[in-house]
């Protein structure tokens, strides 16, 4: 029996991925186990979106090869974003690695390669256990995957429906899986890769360009995780609503509304979107199945200045933004929105910043991801520009709009109390309390039993601070799918 550990860094199409491909590995009957020490396979998914990302993951990669040195027959092997750009480099680097593999090639070779893995890593740890030896021609580094699999034979065929792979979830408790009781829900990649090519951005150097999945592969994915009891799906791409099936040329407001009109009781998620692709379709779409579609939106402004949204490349103006702002509020006045800003951007002013303060001041987001600009290898804005604004000039621009931002999100929050709301509960905290989410992606901090996780309920909200709102259950008892 092997057990598998997956640590993921970055945004939610990693998430999918590991999800993915923890779900492959459960189908060859391995164990997700919660710690490194336990693991005889970790995976790491890697993101390249920030400097810091990446220094987090050098050093994590030591640690888990100072774990190599007393468990020989560990593997560990490094996929996602940093895996794009930095194999020779992490090869030479780490040489316990066995294997790096990047986000834009095709995971489902990858798949084949983890299932000849298990295999042979079966057998030593195996030896391993009986003899405390490792053979050599058995724990082979077999780094390059493509060669590999072309090589095969391949001692494990994935069942597919069309080119995406359909998991069977395991029961929970099997073998040695000790994850407590969250909520079930499910990522799903709809699409990959990026053709927008914003200045600041290495995703299209790391996944490449945009590519969609078919559209009836993904709303069967969807039924058969909501038939398996996912509560919550979240569709997911870099660019999620320039999505278009490549076949019919249907793009993401239809596949959302296919994807609302499967049976069962399921909230859709759906991120990242960019404004340039945010129609009034969609938002028509999401306001005639918001019992489905939650209305809560991401919508990613990055700079409120003209000058330094065109200096990034993002293609639309501080009034076009503001435009569709007001489509989604128009039909959805109660809309949560969240949006991505950049500070300290090349060639951003004073001026320019003050426009940013003035966009939030205006625009009024429910909460607001915020980060200094730092260059990332191979974009436009590391070629051509100088990253010029001071470090310091960045950190206080950066502290002032999240001081005000936290204000501005407790203003927004009071709204709150005293609404009653359907919610999501996902897992106990570490503080005993429960966290719920609303349809609009609230968290909500709540006392009741373990019964209630992973399902429908009401809650009544008492208090709102910045980040989080508290409420009381109105009902005790679950409410089915049934009843709703
Ligand atoms: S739209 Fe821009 S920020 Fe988003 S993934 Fe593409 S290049 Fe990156």
């Amino acid at each position: 029996m092997i057990n598998f550990f997956f640590k993921t860094y970055g945004c939610q199409a990693n998430v999918a991925d590991s999800e993915g491909l923890a779900s492959f590995l459960k189908t060859l009957e391995c164990n997700d186990v919660l710690t490194e020490q336990e693991a005889d396979l970790i995976i790491v998914n890697t993101c390249a979106v920030r400097e810091k990302a990446e220094q987090k993951l050098y050093s994590y990669l030591g640690q888990l090869c100072d774990i190599k040195k007393t468990k020989p027959f560990l593997k560990i092997g490094v996929i996602g974003c940093v895996a794009s750009y930095k194999r020779d480099e992490m090869y030479k680097r780490f040489d316990q690695i066995n294997f790096v593999y990047g986000a834009k090639e095709d995971y489902k070779v990858l798949e084949s390669y983890l299932g000849d893995l298990v295999v042979k890593l079966e057998t030593t740890k195996q030896l391993f256990g009986d003899t405390g030896t490792v053979f050599p021609s058995i724990n082979v580094q077999d780094r390059d995957i493509k060669l590999v699999v072309k090589q095969g034979p391949s001692f494990f065929r994935a069942a597919r429906v069309g080119s995406m792979a359909i998991f069977k979830k395991q029961p929970v408790g099997k073998g040695i899986e000790t994850k407590n009781k969250e909520l079930n829900r499910s990522f799903i990649n709809i699409m990959t890769g990026c053709n927008k090519f914003c200045a600041y951005c290495i995703v299209p150097f790391t996944r490449g360009r945009e590519v969609s999945y078919p559209m009836q592969e993904i709303v069967d994915r969807v039924a058969h995780d909501v038939a398996n009891g996912s509560k919550e799906v979240t569709l997911i791409g870099q660019n999620v609503n320039s999505y278009k099936d490549g076949e019919t040329g249907l793009m993401f407001p239809e596949l959302l509304r296919r994807v609302a009109a499967l049976e069962g009781k399921f909230w859709v998620r759906w991120v990242s979107p960019h404004p340039q692709d945010m129609t009034v379709e969609l938002f028509d779409v999401i306001a005639q199945h918001r019992d489905r579609i939650p209305p809560y939106v991401h919508f990613p402004l990055q700079a409120g200045s003209d000058r330094v949204l065109e200096l990034m490349k993002r293609n639309y103006t501080i009034a076009q933004f503001e435009e569709q702002i007001g489509w989604l509020r128009e039909r959805m006045p109660d809309a949560i929105i969240s949006t991505d800003m950049i500070v300290g951007f090349p060639g951003e002013q004073e001026e320019d910043f003050e426009l940013t303060m003035a966009a939030i001041e205006r625009i009024r987001f429910d909460w607001v991801y915020s980060f200094n600009y730092s260059p990332r290898k191979h974009t436009l804005a590391s070629r051509t520009m100088s990253d010029d604004v001071p470090q310091e000039v960045k950190s206080r621009r950066l502290e002032r709009l999240q001081t005000r931002q936290i204000q501005i999100g407790a203003e927004v929050y009071l709204k709150h109390v005293g609404r009653i709301y359907e919610v999501l509960v996902e897992k106990r905290l570490e503080g005993g309390k429960l966290l719920a989410r609303t349809d609009g992606n609230v968290r909500v901090i709540v006392d009741g039993n373990d019964g209630l996780i992973d399902s429908f309920a009401k809650v009544r909200i008492l208090s709102a601070g910045p980040v989080n709102l508290t409420g009381e259950f109105i009902q005790s008892e679950k409410i089915s799918n049934a009843s709703l």
